[in-house]
């Protein structure tokens, strides 16, 4: 069973009261970095007390620095279709949105967006659709993942795309997607039938066993997330962590991401604010707790959330975040003219409204002001760390080294090829920073190397 929901009901209803020598005891397990039990998380998610919150937060940060160190990678979501049979109740894209204006972008239209992209220094995307059969089903995806290779200087493809069959899966990992990212929007059985009632959407079990099918089919990868607002937090954070947790026990790998993405106003959704809403001190919460309970995931923030709270979480446990993203097909290079070629009733193609509206540069300038390391890396699911090797290098304190040093190789290129204002001076300081930082006299020598390979005109240079 991959949700037992009564153990998880009976886990919450006893950890209202947890004592304060518990969450000692608790932080210090967590801070070997090799996760929670769920009992143990629970405990964490019960907490209140604002000194105690601190110290989750604290050790969450000190947990994501020693698994991945100081970098931030960067990423930027593409969407590529609108057009949706399904009817969740939060989505801009749901079926009955008659004001949305729909649009699938064609193959010369999603190149155009993705060397838009490039030319702004992103090396890695992650495709994002609706889900309708007839326009964006799998010979769609595959070819969009194609053409972006053949095309442009993307390294890493990444795709959040509705579940399917296993055949479908294999076809789409040959074509060289890294990570498969499905959220469960909700856990909770009775609260998923509700928000969504029709499509095959509305099948709870048929979503919940998409990542088992993903993994089976080939992808080592894979991204799950709670749709937080839907349903109490501490419901489906837990029940979300159980889910990496059996992906463990299954395959050998947890979760390769946790995205947190949180319910955020969209137009022509019937549900005008959340049902069970988070607050940004919640939303931290269940950022640190993630990073406590399963170390070697990336947690990924979106720019659903504000810029001052995506500058805090990156400092408890949150270790991607995406930049300058724009929610609707054609966002980046198309007007809404040239979108709305047979309805334009409203200005209505995005799936939700963003918070953040920092581009690549400035979230750059930022993390870097913040004292961490921006990270364009494409590296692991390039050379074959992934799945149970990857989850076993993290957990080990194998992978700190590599991600350090190659967000130092990523940042070099993008200070050559793309940095202005100010944050070709930053990115320099930093980097100098970052090597001296290095303890290993070995591994320092050949990231100077490698760095002097780059200022020389080499590209795309890892370990
Ligand atoms: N259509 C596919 C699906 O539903 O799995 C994949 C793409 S869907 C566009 C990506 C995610 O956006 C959904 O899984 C959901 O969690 C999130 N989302 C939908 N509506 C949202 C809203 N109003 N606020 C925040 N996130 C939302
Ligand atoms: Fe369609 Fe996905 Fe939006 Fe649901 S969340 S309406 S499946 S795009």
């Amino acid at each position: 069973m991959i949700i037992d929901a009564e153990k998880i009901e009976n886990i919450l209803s006893h950890t209202t009261q947890t004592a304060v020598s518990l969450i000692d005891d608790i932080l210090a397990e967590a801070g070997a970095a090799h996760g929670l039990s769920l009992e143990h998380a629970a405990a964490l998610l019960s907490v209140e007390e604002p000194a105690l919150l601190q110290r989750i937060f604290k050790k969450a940060g000190e947990v994501k620095e020693k698994v991945f160190g100081k970098r931030i990678v960067l990423f930027a979501p593409l969407y590529l279709s609108n057009e949706c049979v399904n009817n969740c109740l939060y989505c801009g894209f749901r079926k009955d949105n008659r004001d949305a204006v729909r649009k699938t972008l064609t193959i010369d239209e999603i190149i155009k967006e993705v060397k838009t992209l490039e030319g702004m220094g992103f090396k890695r995307i992650l495709l994002v659709s609706g889900e309708d059969p007839k326009v964006s089903g799998v010979d769609y995806l595959v070819d969009a993942v194609k053409v972006v290779y053949e095309n442009t200087g993307i390294r890493i493809i990444h795709l959040n795309a509705p579940p399917m069959e296993i055949e479908d899966f294999r076809r789409l990992k040959d074509s060289g997607v890294g990570v498969y990212q499905a959220f469960q929007e909700t856990y909770h059985r009775p609260t998923y039938k509700t928000m969504h009632p029709s499509g095959q959407k509305k099948d709870y079990d048929y979503r919940l066993h998409v990542m088992d099918r993903a993994i089976e089919a080939g992808f080592e990868d894979v991204g799950i997330g709670a749709l937080l607002g839907l349903y109490d937090y501490r419901y489906d954070a837990l029940a979300t962590i159980a889910h990496s947790q059996h992906l463990y026990e299954k395959f050998g790998s947890h979760a390769h991401t946790i995205s947190v993405p949180r319910l955020r106003p969209a137009d022509g959704s019937p549900i005008s604010h959340a049902p069970f809403p988070v607050s940004d001190r919640e939303f931290k919460k269940i950022i640190a707790v993630y990073r406590l309970a399963v170390p070697c995931a990336g947690v990924v923030v979106s720019t659903r959330e504000s810029s001052a709270l995506r500058d805090e979480v990156i400092r408890i446990g949150a270790s991607q975040i995406s930049a300058g993203s724009k929610t609707e097909p054609g966002g980046y290079t198309l007007n809404k003219f040239q979108i709305s070629n047979f309805k334009f009733q409203n200005d209505s193609t995005e799936q939700f409204s963003t918070n953040d509206h920092r581009g690549l540069e400035e979230m750059i300038g930022a993390i870097a002001k913040n004292g961490f390391l921006p990270s364009l890396c494409a590296t692991c699911y390039r050379v074959g760390r992934v799945g149970a090797d990857f989850t076993d290098m993290t957990l080990s304190g194998n992978m700190e080294k590599f991600c350090q040093a190659n967000a130092l190789l990523t940042l070099q290129e993008y200070v050559l090829d793309y940095a202005k204002n100010g944050v070709r001076e930053l990115g320099t300081e930093l980097i100098a920073k970052g090597v001296e930082e290095i303890k290993n006299t070995g591994l320092k020598k050949e990231v100077l190397k490698k760095l002097h390979e780059i200022r020389q005109g080499k590209r795309d240079v890892f370990f």
